[in-house]
């Protein structure tokens, strides 16, 4: 079996900032972006956030809730919304999705993580099927609480033995420290000399920021996997990034895989 490759995409990719609603035009730029991978390069899981990003217009809000009640029952509002979304648009490309919530003991657990692997394994056997995996936002916390939904990629990753994990995030890639907006770094070879380069920041819709992407991408590289970052605002460079190129930070893997 070709070694697939996992796809992280964040709210602030696929919300707009203005009134915290999904952003249709943005998603079918990312659905064409995956849909054409899936069709060069095979087989591909998408993880994907903006369960909770989506469902804040159905409370009146227009930011991510603070208290857990809310953010665990907007999540279940938006998590349908996000994958009719996602279904109808892989539907241009006549493709189908499959739609997998998680919590941390799905990965603790043996049986259960046998479980979830043989259920993915599975479904990449189908060719016109996309995995889309994220949290159980509604009964994930604290212990069952996997973290932010780059390290969930990354146990996804390592779980499918994944070639390549690309993280997409509202900006280009990874800045030096003191040059945001100058040019981003291309290629990290050492993850432990760059891990003081993010700022602990997010935005509104976010949840993760850079400090919690470079946590990630510090596990999956030294598990073996070659991780990227890229603007997900411009999906279009998925192709050339999966293929070794593409404009984005890549770091490379510390080892070979297990
Ligand atoms: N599971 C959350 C959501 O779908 C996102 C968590 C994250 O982005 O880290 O809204």
């Amino acid at each position: 079996m070709d070694q697939p490759i996992v796809v992280k995409v964040g709210t602030g990719v696929l919300t707009r900032a203005q009134d915290a609603t999904l952003d249709g035009a943005a998603l079918l730029r990312l659905v064409n972006a995956i849909a054409q991978t899936v069709g060069d390069f095979g087989k591909c899981v998408l993880v994907s956030s903006g369960a909770v990003g989506a469902g804040v217009t159905a409370f009146g809000l227009n930011e991510y809730p603070k208290d857990l009640a809310t953010k665990q029952a907007v999540s279940a509002v938006g998590q349908t919304r996000l994958m009719h979304a996602y279904e109808n648009l892989f539907g241009h490309f006549r493709m189908n999705v499959a739609q997998l919530l998680r919590t941390a003991d799905d990965f603790r657990d043996p049986e259960r993580r046998d479980n979830t692997k043989a259920t993915l394994s599975r479904l990449l056997n189908e060719p016109a099927v996309v995995p889309i995996v994220n949290q159980n936002d509604t009964v994930a916390f604290r212990d069952y609480c996997v973290g932010d939904n780059d390290m969930l990629a990354v146990r996804v990753a390592e779980l499918i033995g994944a070639k390549m994990l690309v993280i997409f995030s509202s900006i280009d890639g990874l800045y030096a420290p003191g040059d945001i907006g100058g040019e981003i770094i291309r290629e990290v070879d050492d993850i432990d000399e760059v891990m003081n380069f993010a700022e602990k920041k997010t935005g509104k819709m976010s949840q993760g920021g850079m400090q919690a992407k470079l946590k990630a991408v510090r596990r999956a590289v030294n598990g073996g996997i070659e991780t990227c970052i890229a603007n997900g605002r411009e999906p279009e460079r998925l192709q050339d990034i999966v293929a070794g190129d593409g404009y984005c930070t890549r770091f490379r893997a510390q080892k070979q895989p297990a």
